[in-house]
């Protein structure tokens, strides 16, 4: 009898053991604000909404009680304006107190290399913030931000080339709960990858008929094809994705530019890298998921086949200017399948600029005057695709009607021209 007692507590020590919650994370983003709780053993959630004042209140169960310390230390960050949490049943109760009414989406996160089990609690806006309006910066995109018309409208018979301007979507990779790769003294790849897309932002900016797009612009998560949206409602001309390579050999190194394959890869390397890179949607959550046959479809559209013509076009000579800057780790324009590639009507590429987790090439990433050089390769590529190159069903496609003539007579390319004349 005794030793059934024994066996029977045995059986329920793992049970009575409460999970700790080890850490409260609050990310930033223009339109919303994530809270992500780290904790020992996936725990069991509730999340719901209080008005009067507006309060967020997450109950997470089996909770140690020395959870509530921790997340009472919590910095406060975006919509949230305070966080504070208490016992509750035996769990921990966690209230955030936020600025207005928000939506709410709570999933949980299975362990990865950089974190442990995961609940992330979404916070979005109601009142979703018109970009336009606040119009700071030309350079910023807020992932929900209306569709905006970013080209002056030329009317038939009045207007000039020069009053098209050329929009650019320049994407930082990763960011928020998302580092992407970590080189061996630290240095991560979403903070590189930010700073060298706002350097190329801004020289975009100073060129005549050119704006930038940013598709995130500041240290928050932004899902892969939420990025294709950003570039597609800001009608983008064109989608440049900034990464930092890695690889589990610390001397491979070099510059690499990606366009998008919907079938084979041309190495190993770049199979590998596509999986680590698309991995970047899983902390996307659930509602992210399970949405590839439309994007199937749509890559058997014909507008395809010019979109990869420009998009080799443009990675070729972003490859060619990035010669002249760092080694190149392929002499040619490689292919893999990034979701972030896959606007069927915007010209895209991904430009690995140096490998993070190369020793040497870690160091010149962190460098501030390093990371203007790899801006400006970029940018000169850029220019070039659209001083000599664009096909010729893109201008058709995309210009207002009465310049159709003039595309068809004058040939691919020498529209753009405009665009560096004065
Ligand atoms: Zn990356």
């Amino acid at each position: 009898m005794r030793w059934g007692i024994g066996l029977i507590l045995m059986l329920l020590l793992p049970l009575a053991q409460a999970a700790e919650l080890r850490d409260v994370r609050v990310w930033d983003a223009p339109d919303s604000t994530r809270v992500v709780l780290d904790v020992s053993n996936a725990a069991k959630s509730h999340v719901f909404t209080l008005t009067k004042p507006d309060r967020v209140v997450i109950d997470l169960d089996g909770i140690d009680a020395a959870g509530v310390r921790k997340a009472n230390q919590t910095e406060a960050k975006g919509i949230v304006r305070n966080v504070r949490a208490g016992v509750h049943g035996d769990g921990v109760r966690i209230v955030l107190d936020v600025d207005e009414p928000v939506t709410t989406n709570a999933f949980d996160l299975a362990p990865n290399d950089d974190y442990g089990n995961r609940v992330v609690v979404d916070l979005g806006r109601k009142t979703v913030v018109d970009n336009a309006a606040v119009g700071a910066s030309a350079a910023t995109a807020t992932p929900q931000s209306a569709p905006q018309s970013v080209t002056a409208p030329v009317l038939p018979g009045t207007g000039r080339l020069q009053d098209k301007q050329i929009v650019i979507a320049v994407d930082a990779g990763h960011g928020g709960e998302d580092p992407g790769a970590h080189g061996p003294s630290g240095l991560l790849e979403k903070n590189v990858s930010l700073a060298i897309a706002r350097k190329l932002a801004l020289l975009i900016n100073t060129q005549p008929n050119m704006r930038a797009v940013l598709t995130r612009d500041g240290d928050y998560y932004v899902g892969l094809r939420q990025r294709v949206e950003i570039a597609r409602k800001q009608q983008a001309d064109m989608f440049v994705s900034i990464h930092c390579n890695a690889f589990t050999k610390r001397d491979m190194h070099g510059t690499a530019v990606y366009v998008l394959s919907d079938r084979g890869v041309n190495t190993e390397q770049a199979r590998w890298l596509a999986n680590r890179e698309n991995a970047a949607d899983l902390v996307g959550g659930v509602e992210l998921q399970g949405k590839d046959n439309d994007l199937a479809t749509v890559l058997l559209d014909l507008s395809q086949s010019a979109t990869m013509e420009a998009s080799f076009d443009v990675g070729s000579r972003i490859l060619h200017s990035m010669g002249e800057i760092n080694t190149l780790q392929r002499r040619d324009v490689q292919q893999a399948a990034f979701v972030v590639l896959k606007a069927p009507d915007i010209p895209s590429v991904l430009v690995e600029t140096a490998f993070i987790t190369n020793p040497h090439e870690e160091k010149l990433l962190g460098s501030d005057d390093y990371q203007g050089k790899l801006a400006s390769g970029i940018l000169d590529g850029v220019k070039g695709y659209f001083h000599g190159y664009r096909p010729r069903q893109q201008i058709v496609d995309k210009e207002a009607p009465h310049l159709q003539q003039v595309s068809a007579s004058a040939g691919g390319g020498s529209l753009q021209d405009a665009a560096f004349s004065n």
